[in-house]
């Protein structure tokens, strides 16, 4: 007789994909992966989340514990399946959400293949020729952005935040080197745009700099950074004898699509050097995790526009190239797959202009005697990550193989070209407004007033004057409201599903502005899927008219 061990060991190899080819076996599991989608599609229907949308149930969630025996393969997957009710389904035309993309079948893939092979980025020994793949993607964007990739480095990273966190890190031992051994003895400022990612604070907050060493430097209507008031700032700090680790460009802000001007920074930062004669000048990182991908318009040629985009379109893109062409005077740049590489999560990429850079980072041998015994490559010398999946790296190989650089201006173009759409058709209108004019990405906010606003005045004037202030917070609570019936028909399959954000930017004064926010990244959306958001709006402005009267006349 067996130990009953024996038998479960027996049972749960099946549950493993076979170390040596079985066919019968492979099938299996390819048929447990197409049997689990099937369950999926199942939870389709023509709304854009899957299943429903319910309140989950946390406690519930506390509640659970271990079985003592294992369960079934196929019981295990129909159960996960079911976590996935309620998700928005990124891709559909009327998911407008937030910067969220869909992933392509082959960044799938590119996810899924060292999940079944464990590859492990630490290092070329536990990852071998997969690492070969995070190189090229590095090396391939690294020239999309204008660095040479002969001098320049990448690894992929645990978010945009860990980018940033890459880039500070950096910049610290660069101002004041001997950190990574001593420690940070003496404060040193951030410095970037009210409009940069939070992300920022973050980082000075885990980089043991302060949230107070965040020099917030305020951004123009377009949200971008004030260059000559980051000139003021820091001059001033300098002057008071302060250190600024690292300038921040935002290319590319979470909300609005701002996109600093990195040329402007790049010339502060120099002028800085020579007039305060600094030893070790601030480190200039770009946290372009949103702007990165427009940064294959660099050769497109807009004039003979060989692509066929319309006009509005062209000028949005070359708008946004002008910009993103300076990528390059970045000492190091963050970059999200995940945002605009329409890949899984999670996919991001730290680049650094000079490779040897990282040296700044990197611990000794003697201190990781278990790693490092044989091969060239051994990333795990300076990543904050030991064990690192490559599966982010291996989807952004994937989506840059699958797209080439027509693809991606194609997709990017296209989505661009419907959130031009909506602003045609948002401006056409007397009672809607679009915050972000200046920007020129998929993402639009926009303001919606009920009937006898004057729109061409009032955005105006509820951004300058204070004795406007009760206007504003009126305003404010009707888009709040709006967005409440818009969101409610949505989870109901009617309509669209968009966003709000509660704080577009302040007041002269010091108010919030409330936005409504369509977030077009999905290579389905035609213009029915962007007239749909103005139906929606026009449906919930009747609801809350009509609501208006009748308090009106209960009154
Ligand atoms: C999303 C975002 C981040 C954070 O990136 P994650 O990948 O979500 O960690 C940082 N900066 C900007 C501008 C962002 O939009």
């Amino acid at each position: 007789m067996t130990a009953p061990y024996v038998d479960l060991v027996h049972t749960l190899r099946q549950a493993f994909p076979q170390p040596v080819s079985d066919r019968v076996h492979d099938a299996y599991f390819a048929f447990s992966v197409l049997r689990t989608l099937d369950q999926v599609d199942a939870l389709k229907s023509r709304q854009p989340l899957l299943g429903v949308s319910e309140v989950p149930d946390y406690d519930l969630a506390r509640a659970q514990v271990m079985a003592d025996q294992p369960r079934l393969l196929e019981e295990v997957s129909r159960q996960l399946v079911g976590y996935l009710s309620g998700m928005f389904i990124w891709g559909h035309p009327r998911a407008q959400i937030n910067v969220v993309p869909p992933p392509t079948i082959a960044s799938i893939i590119g996810g899924l293949l060292p999940s079944i092979y464990n590859a492990n980025l630490v290092s070329e020994e536990s990852s071998r020729r997969v690492a070969v793949a995070e190189v090229e993607a590095a090396a391939m964007t690294s020239r999309l952005v204008g660095y040479d990739p002969s001098q320049s480095a990448g690894v992929f990273t645990f978010g945009g935040t860990g980018t940033a966190l890459y880039g500070v890190r950096l910049a610290i031992e660069k101002v004041f080197p001997g950190t990574m051994q001593q420690g940070l003895r003496q404060p040193a400022a951030i410095v970037c745009s009210e409009r940069s990612h939070y992300a920022c604070k973050t980082v000075a907050g885990w980089l043991g700099l302060g949230f107070d060493n965040v020099v917030s430097v305020p951004a123009d209507g377009n949200n971008e950074i004030r260059p000559c008031l980051a000139e003021t700032l820091c001059r001033d700090f300098l002057k008071n004898g302060g250190t600024i680790a690292a300038l921040i460009a935002t290319m590319g802000t979470t909300d609005a699509f701002g996109v600093d001007d990195l040329v402007a920074l790049h010339g502060l930062r120099d002028r800085l050097v020579d007039e305060f004669g600094l030893e070790r000048p601030p480190h200039l990182h770009a946290d372009a995790v949103i702007g990165w991908a427009w940064s294959v318009f660099n050769d497109y040629d807009f004039d003979a526009n060989p692509l066929g985009f319309r006009g509005r379109t062209v000028r949005a893109l070359a708008a946004v190239r002008r910009k993103m062409q300076s990528l390059h005077l970045a000492d190091s740049i963050g970059i999200d797959f995940h945002k605009t590489g329409f890949t899984p999560y999670v996919s991001s990429l730290f680049l650094v202009k000079r490779a040897a850079d990282l040296a700044h980072l990197t611990r000794s041998r003697e201190s990781m005697p278990y790693l490092f015994q044989s091969g060239v490559y051994h990333p795990g010398e300076y990543t904050l990550e030991t064990s690192r999946s490559a599966s982010g790296a291996m989807s952004a190989l994937a989506n840059l193989l699958l797209f080439g650089k027509n693809g991606l201006r194609a997709l990017l173009g296209h989505v661009v070209s419907m959130a031009e759409t909506l602003r045609e058709q948002l401006e056409a209108h007397a009672a809607t407004t679009v915050l972000n004019r200046g920007n020129f990405g998929p993402v639009t906010l926009f303001r919606v007033y009920p009937d006898g606003v004057d729109t061409f005045a009032m955005p105006e004037l509820e951004q300058t004057r204070a004795d406007h202030r009760e206007q504003l917070r009126e305003y404010n609570r009707y888009n709040h409201e709006l967005f409440d019936i818009i969101q409610s028909e949505a989870m109901r399959g009617q309509g669209v599903v968009i966003s709000l954000t509660d704080c577009y930017r302040e007041t002269d004064y010091g108010e919030p502005v409330v936005a409504l926010k369509s977030y077009i990244l999905s290579p389905f959306a035609e213009e029915e899927a962007v007239g749909a958001v103005l139906e929606s709006i026009w449906r919930a402005r009747q609801i809350l008219a009509e609501r208006r009267r009748m308090t009106d006349s209960r009154a």
